[in-house]
This record gives C-alpha cells, sequence and structure tokens, in this order.
C-alpha cells in the first residue's frame, strides 16, 4: 500500500454537485470512497495524482471527489449544539460579540422558568456574561436585546454559514477546489 495514502479523503457530492452538506463537509475515508466506486454506487469525479494503492494483483486510482448517482434528500438539520452556534454565528446574540464554541453557552430567550422549551426558535448563542446577566429573565427584564429573532435553519442556510467560515476552508483538500462552489469571500 502506498504510504502516502494514509488520511485521504472522498469528497462526496450530491447528484447536483454540491456537497451533502457543508458543516461538517460531506466526505468518507477513501477505503470507503474506493469500495463505493468499485461497486458503482458513486460516479468518480476525480482521483488523487500519483497515489495507488496496491493488491497483489491489481493497482487502484484513489478516489478525490464522488457524486451520488441519484439525488438525497436534504433532511432537517438537527437540533445539536453545534448547529445552533453555527447558525448563531459563533456570536452572542445579545452583544455581538464573536467567540469560541467554549466560551459560548446556551441561552432559553424565553427562561424554562416561565415555561421557554428547548427549541430552535427558543434557543440563542450567548457570551457568559450576558447568560448571566439574563439568569431567568425574559430578554426585556434583563435590559437585553436579541440581535435577531431564533429560527429553525434550513441545510442550505446552514451551508451557507458554514461555507463562510474558517474552520471550513481548514478541512479542504486542494484537490477538492474545482468541485466546491466559492464565493468571493473564500477566493480572495
Ligand atoms: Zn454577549
Amino acid at each position: 500500500m502506498n504510504t502516502s495514502v494514509g488520511n485521504l479523503r472522498t469528497l462526496v457530492l450530491n447528484a447536483d454537485m454540491q456537497p451533502l452538506s457543508w458543516a461538517p463537509l460531506s466526505s468518507w475515508t477513501w477505503q470507503q470512497g474506493l469500495v463505493a466506486v468499485l461497486q458503482h454506487r458513486v460516479i468518480q469525479l476525480k482521483t488523487y495524482e500519483d497515489v495507488f494503492v496496491h493488491t497483489s494483483s491489481k493497482a487502484f486510482e484513489v478516489p478525490a471527489v464522488v457524486a451520488l448517482k441519484t439525488y438525497r434528500k436534504r433532511k432537517r438539520v438537527a437540533f445539536t449544539r453545534f448547529n445552533v452556534f453555527l447558525r448563531d454565528e459563533f456570536r452572542c446574540q445579545y452583544c455581538g460579540a464573536e467567540m469560541a464554541a467554549k466560551d459560548l453557552t446556551f441561552d432559553h430567550v424565553v427562561p424554562r422558568s416561565a415555561g421557554g422549551v428547548s427549541r430552535w426558535d427558543n434557543i440563542v448563542a450567548a457570551c457568559g456574561r450576558d447568560n448571566l446577566r439574563k439568569g431567568s429573565k425574559t430578554p426585556k427584564q434583563a435590559g437585553l436585546r436579541l440581535m435577531r429573532k431564533p429560527f429553525e435553519p434550513t441545510p442550505r442556510q446552514l451551508d451557507s454559514i458554514a461555507r463562510r467560515l474558517p474552520v471550513a476552508k481548514d478541512a479542504l483538500h486542494q484537490t477538492w477546489l474545482d468541485f466546491l462552489y466559492w464565493d468571493s469571500e473564500l477566493t480572495k
């Protein structure tokens, strides 16, 4: 086996040639990618240059980018900690400060003590200071103002946010770039 193949991953596109998801960017291990290609489950769009894996009798190219043959309908966005922070672009929704996930907290806009539920439309990212200040009050009672009303994002909305974040860029392999749509912010 070629030693350089190690951690290579295969970018997985939907049948419309867009990534299945941007957050995280949809990819498989190269092994999963190769198996899917050999089983004709996906279309191989690009292979890694000069990378081969060998069996006793054959050498295989390693898929860099594949596409599904049939369009996979996007599911609703999972209500997870990461996705809430992503929707809110890692900004406190009261003061607007941008911070690392570890420094952000969740805030129930309508406090739990007043019947507020844990749902997309009642949870926002908040810095520790504002969360403390708000406590179990409503924003108005605490003298705080939401930057915008929380909402359930569509997969597409979350994708467009993820594409703009530097964390998305770090996960990219150079070989994939031709197959990803870049907005001007990223190409600069
Ligand atoms: Zn804040």
